[in-house]
């Protein structure tokens, strides 16, 4: 199952940036969804989001992507707003990974990361092939650039995805939890490569219920409850010296 040693850093030394939500808000009808979020990333920093199911954390990265516009407040990188940009145009700043990998079948997995290099990035085929290679390559995965994704365990697919999201050369990572449908002997690979891509300066947001990844890699943690940011900080004053009662009992649970 090992895989040879990759050549190539997952992402190149462009100057990382922070990412800020301010006052967010969202409702869907009248259930009001995100009450109010801020959320600061520091360039090259890694927050995680972790909360209960429903507590608005995946609707909160795709109102930072402006897949759902917010409906009050403001995002901004670097410190500049970018709510007046085109929507496409912050999409391709920002690579998302889901827990469903979705990669197409009938291609091949070079294929399948090189298609929106490709598309809308204007490389050509043999240009954004090579980028594919190099990519798959970064995540491990060079040996299987010519088959097809079925043929790839979970954990080499999401891997795949993640090669798809950064062929794109993102200013940021969202994750949503990347790993929750994987068999849990394929969960490691997968935060492994996520460790990296934290400790190799990416800005990053990454929902997610591995506690040890929120703990260990992240800079800071971000506990959202009904829609909103209920505590804040480091990840060793959250999960040894929590505030609020509702962070303490879902740690106790979640632990
Ligand atoms: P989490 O990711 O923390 O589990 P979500 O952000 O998925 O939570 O959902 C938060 C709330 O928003 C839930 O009540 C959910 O039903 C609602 N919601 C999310 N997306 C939509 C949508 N597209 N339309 C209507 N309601 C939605
Ligand atoms: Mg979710």
């Amino acid at each position: 199952m090992s895989s040879p040693i990759p050549q190539t850093p997952l992402v190149a030394g462009d100057d990382a940036v922070s990412l800020t939500g301010t006052d967010l808000h969202l409702s869907f009808g009248d259930n009001h969804v995100l009450r109010g979020v801020d959320i600061h990333v520091d360039a090259g920093t890694t927050t995680t989001v972790i909360g209960p199911s429903g507590s608005g954390k995946s609707t909160l990265l795709r109102v930072l992507n402006r897949l759902y516009e917010p409906q009050q407040g403001d995002i901004l990188i670097d410190g500049v707003s970018v709510l007046k940009d085109n929507p496409d145009q912050l999409r391709r700043r920002i690579g998302m990974v889901f827990q469903q990998f979705n990669l197409f079948p009938h291609k091949t997995v070079a294929q399948n990361v090189a298609l929106a290099p490709r598309k809308l990035r204007g490389l050509s085929r043999d240009e954004s092939y090579d980028l594919a290679v190099a990519q798959l390559d970064a995540v491990g995965l060079k040996h299987k650039a010519d088959v097809r994704p079925s043929t790839l365990s979970g954990g080499q697919q999401q891997r795949v995805a993640i090669a798809r999201a950064l062929a794109m050369k993102p200013e940021i990572m969202f994750f949503d939890e990347a790993t929750s449908a994987l068999d849990p002997e394929l969960v490691k690979g997968v935060l492994a490569l996520m460790s990296e891509l934290s400790q190799e300066g990416m800005t990053m947001v990454v929902v997610t219920h591995e506690m040890g990844y929120a703990r260990d890699v992240s800079d800071s943690v971000l506990f959202m409850d009904d829609g909103a940011v209920v505590e804040t900080g480091a990840p060793a004053k959250l999960f040894e010296d929590a505030e609020s009662e509702r962070l303490r009992t879902f740690l106790s649970q979640v632990l």
